[in-house]
């Protein structure tokens, strides 16, 4: 039976990436009506698509993610083991190399998510969104702007080469960049939200292997962080089927690895560590070398705004991209949905009306956002952002080394930091028990 719903009331979400089906999935659970919005032809194939340009590099599943999508719709996870997802156990099947750890003691944490490349995460999640009857698709329909009532509330959205607009109530902004926002609020005479930018500016290159069998490899998945003061790693990633890896050589302030294999095999050679580079010798490349930019990660504070026009949502990278070094976009804007999910029961419940989404949804969005937020923060430690350092940060990487040297040894802890680096829990639990004191005490001896 379907659940009650607030009556009369349209969404319309624009943008069908990651967050847009996973907004419109927990939409559907409240609202009459939805409309996804896509300006991209649809396929029946997961590949890579012109809206998502990124989709073509690695794109990690963090627990917390997995467990948001699983909410949003239940058997995700099976359904992402069935379309041959590489289960990873956590803390065992990938091994991370950082400085002082090489490798990071490996444990069977007791937790899974999987590997595979982000058009497969996005396929799944479709056949999902495809089988709900409630959610309305158009694919190949690019929104080319938010158009107001006269009160100054959102009507709904005009769609390139149409006239008239899509009226509805609520308008999910999803579309990753934000802009039709942004223009709305100006055309309006409205601020535009406050913003924090981190400058990163880093640099994947990425490529697919098959790699050669080799006895010896006791690892899916390879993370090799820089050495201190540089900037050079690698992620070696499973995809789906598990014969083929996808491969990431990362740099920062200009620095990266070439577009042509004997370039970014040579790359790959002045890592930290050669374990990447052994694993590429002999292996084979499968299509061509792609490089991403990311210049900045970047956070725009709507929820300091005095309020945003009433019947206007925006979610995902619209509202916070974070470097992906740290693979938290596509859990933060599921955990985003999940939020969206809880706020409308709320509202259905109290018999309030869908206006009270957006101050609600603004209101905890620091819940969602502060954590992955403060995490990208260690970006600071590189050395061209060295005059942007927030104060205290000196004594915040003290902690973090002192934290990672407690986690390398005890099984709790490590499983601790991992819940946190995965979403699942809080950073604020770090503060429970004696932790913060042997902390402390660590911080001595380091
Ligand atoms: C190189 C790189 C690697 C990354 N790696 C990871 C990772 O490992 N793990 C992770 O979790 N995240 C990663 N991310 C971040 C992740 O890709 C994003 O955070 C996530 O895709 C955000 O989802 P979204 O739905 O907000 O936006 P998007 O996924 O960008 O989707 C936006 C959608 O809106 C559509 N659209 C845009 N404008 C319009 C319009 N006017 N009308 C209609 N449709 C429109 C686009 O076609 C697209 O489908 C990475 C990002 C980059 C750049």
């Amino acid at each position: 039976m379907p659940s009650p719903s607030i009556p009369a009331s349209r969404a319309i979400v624009v943008g069908g990436g990651i967050g847009g089906m996973a907004v419109a999935s927990a939409l559907a659970r409240h609202v009459a009506s939805v409309t996804l919005l896509e300006r991209d032809e649809g396929d029946a194939h997961p590949g890579p698509r012109p809206g998502v340009p990124q989709g073509r590099h690695v794109h990690g599943l963090l627990m917390g993610g997995l467990n948001a999508l699983e909410h949003l719709y239940p058997g995700f996870d099976a359904a992402l083991a069935d379309a041959g997802a590489v289960r990873l156990r956590i803390g065992l099947d990938a091994r991370l190399e950082q400085p002082g750890f090489d490798p990071f003691p490996a444990r069977d944490l007791g937790a899974h998510s999987y590997a595979m490349s982000r058009p497969l995460i996005e396929h799944v999640v479709r056949q999902f969104v495809a089988r709900d009857a409630r959610i309305h698709v158009r694919p190949g329909c690019p929104v080319r702007e938010i158009v107001a009532s006269p009160d100054g509330s959102v009507r709904g959205v005009r769609v390139r080469g149409e006239d008239e607009p899509l009226e509805a109530d609520l308008v999910v902004d999803a579309s990753g960049r934000g802009a039709l926002t942004l223009d709305f609020l100006a055309a309006h005479g409205q601020a535009a939200p406050e913003e924090a930018v981190i400058p990163v500016d880093i640099r994947y290159t990425c490529a697919v292997f098959e790699l050669r069998p080799d006895p010896r490899r006791d690892w899916k998945a390879l993370l090799v962080r820089p050495v201190a003061g540089g900037s050079r790693r690698a992620i070696v990633y499973p995809l789906e089927g598990g014969a083929r890896w996808i491969v990431g050589l990362g740099g920062a302030a200009g620095d990266s690895a070439p577009t042509d294999l004997d370039g970014f095999l040579a790359y790959a050679k002045t890592l930290r560590t050669p374990t990447a580079h052994d694993a590429l010798r002999d292996a084979t490349l499968v299509g061509d070398i792609v490089r991403f930019a990311f210049p900045q990660s970047q956070r725009r504070y709507f929820e300091r705004l005095p309020g945003l026009p009433a019947g206007l949502l925006p979610v995902g990278d619209a509202i916070c991209r974070m470097n992906p070094s740290f693979g938290q976009g596509m859990s933060v804007v599921a955990k985003e949905a999940c939020l969206v999910d809880a706020i409308l029961a709320d509202l259905v419940v109290q018999s309030r009306p869908m206006a009270d989404l957006g101050p609600a949804f603004l209101a905890a969005l620091p819940s969602v956002l502060d954590d992955p937020w403060n995490t990208v923060g260690q970006d600071y430690a590189y050395p061209h952002l060295e005059g942007l350092r927030p104060a205290g940060f000196a004594r915040t990487q003290l902690f973090g080394a002192a934290l990672n040297r407690l986690a390398a040894a005890d099984a709790a802890v490590h499983r601790l930091v991992t819940d946190i680096a995965h979403l699942v829990r809080p950073a604020s639990a770090l503060r429970e028990g004696d932790l913060m004191d042997r902390v402390a005490a660590e911080m001595l001896v380091g």
